[in-house]
């Protein structure tokens, strides 16, 4: 096959920011002209300080008006990103046995996670095909409940739902990385909703956020009390005092605070959650109606209503090499659409974040049309 890499597309075909990865994602310019602004007053000044307990403030609390949160639940960060956030659940959430939902790549290694704490029990495991969604079911015996919100190794969105029937008391977590600030969602539906900001929210890596509910705050002190080692670093109950005192436990990426304050005022002024799901939807209404339309693509996920309007993945059909038009979008300075790299379908992932101008998606299929009809 020709080296789609050295077809040229036309200028004007081409989005006008032409960042379409999952994560890392688009960091949108305004926010970094609103970090540049306070270059030498903010960055390089010490997180114990009030200019930064300020910024990490409004974040908190834009994160509790963007969700709408509800009585009595918390907005609590701290460092290392989601993975770390994992291992803070498997200490401080979990008292003896999770029910976890395995559909992808990052469901599994929540999973892989809790089973190597030697102090829980074995989880019991609800697995579905790349592609497909488990249903979680009550289970006698069961405290903690997880699953993501949003696989984003795949391409699925699920509802979050309470478990009916669960024990009294049962946690709900939901993996929410790849949906928070684009997915509708309500939070009363969940104890702990987390995410990092380098997804929906706009932002850099390296912090995770959780919405907690009365129940999850209880459930950590309780498991605190008990006696069991936790690591300081990985105790939620640590990040609950410091985000309460405007801090983390160590130090942040003050970057990635303010990016993130900066994208949650912005996804507010537009008109909060309920415009950013809009725009995703619509963003994805564009590129798997493209997909339905083009004869050589079609969308992975087959049931529409497990399709996520935050993270698109597009099978290709044999005829046609998507890792070829990945490399030439990307000889093209359009950027990240390759697939998941475990997943190793035939395929492009395109993150449809409301970061993302719907345009811009409608511009990327035109680009992939020119190089379907180029190739
Ligand atoms: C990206 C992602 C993670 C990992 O996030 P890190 O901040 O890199 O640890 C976990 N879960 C989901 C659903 C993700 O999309």
């Amino acid at each position: 096959m020709a080296d789609l890499t050295k077809i040229q597309i036309p200028e004007d075909r081409k989005p006008t920011d032409g960042r379409f990865g999952s994560g890392p994602s688009k960091v949108r310019p305004e926010s970094l002209d609103a970090l540049r602004a306070v270059a030498t007053t903010y960055l390089g000044t010490s997180h114990r300080q009030r200019t930064v307990r300020d910024q990490v403030a409004r974040l908190r609390q834009g994160i509790a008006d963007l969700f709408d949160l509800p009585d009595g639940y918390e907005v609590v960060l701290g460092n290392g990103g989601t993975t770390a956030f994992w291992e803070v659940a498997v200490f401080s959430l979990i008292r003896n046995q999770a029910q976890c939902a395995s559909f992808g790549e990052f469901g599994s290694k929540f999973v892989a996670a809790v089973k190597d704490a030697p102090f829980l029990a074995d989880p019991s495991v609800r697995q579905a095909a790349p592609g497909t969604a488990p249903e979680l079911i009550a289970e006698a015996g069961v405290d903690a409940y997880a699953t993501p919100h949003n696989e984003t190794s795949t391409g699925v969105a699920v509802p979050v739902r309470r478990v009916a029937g669960a024990d009294p008391g049962a946690l709900m977590l939901h993996d929410a990385t790849s949906a928070a600030g684009g997915l509708a969602v309500d939070v009363a539906e969940s104890d702990v909703y987390y995410f990092a900001p380098q997804k929906a929210l706009a932002s850099d890596g390296g912090l995770w956020l959780a919405l907690l509910s009365p129940t999850a705050l209880e459930r950590a002190h309780e498991i605190k009390e008990s006696g069991r080692y936790i690591p300081t670093f990985l105790d939620l109950i640590t990040a609950i005092d410091n985000s309460r005192l405007s801090q983390t436990y160590n130090t942040p990426a003050l970057a990635t605070i303010f990016l993130a304050a900066e994208q949650v005022d912005w996804l507010l002024s537009q008109g909060g959650l309920s415009w950013a799901a809009k725009r995703t939807a619509e963003s994805a209404s564009v590129l798997y109606g493209w997909a339905e339309r083009c004869p050589v693509a079609q969308p992975f996920v087959t049931d529409p209503a497990l399709r996520s309007p935050m993270v698109a993945t597009i099978d290709f059909d044999d005829s046609v090499d998507a890792a070829g038009l990945a490399a030439a979008l990307r000889a093209n300075g359009i950027l990240d659409t390759e697939p998941y790299r475990k997943l190793g379908r035939n395929q492009l992932r395109v993150a449809l974040y409301p970061a993302i101008d719907p345009a811009d998606v409608a511009a990327l299929t035109s680009c992939l049309d020119y190089l379907l009809e180029q190739s």
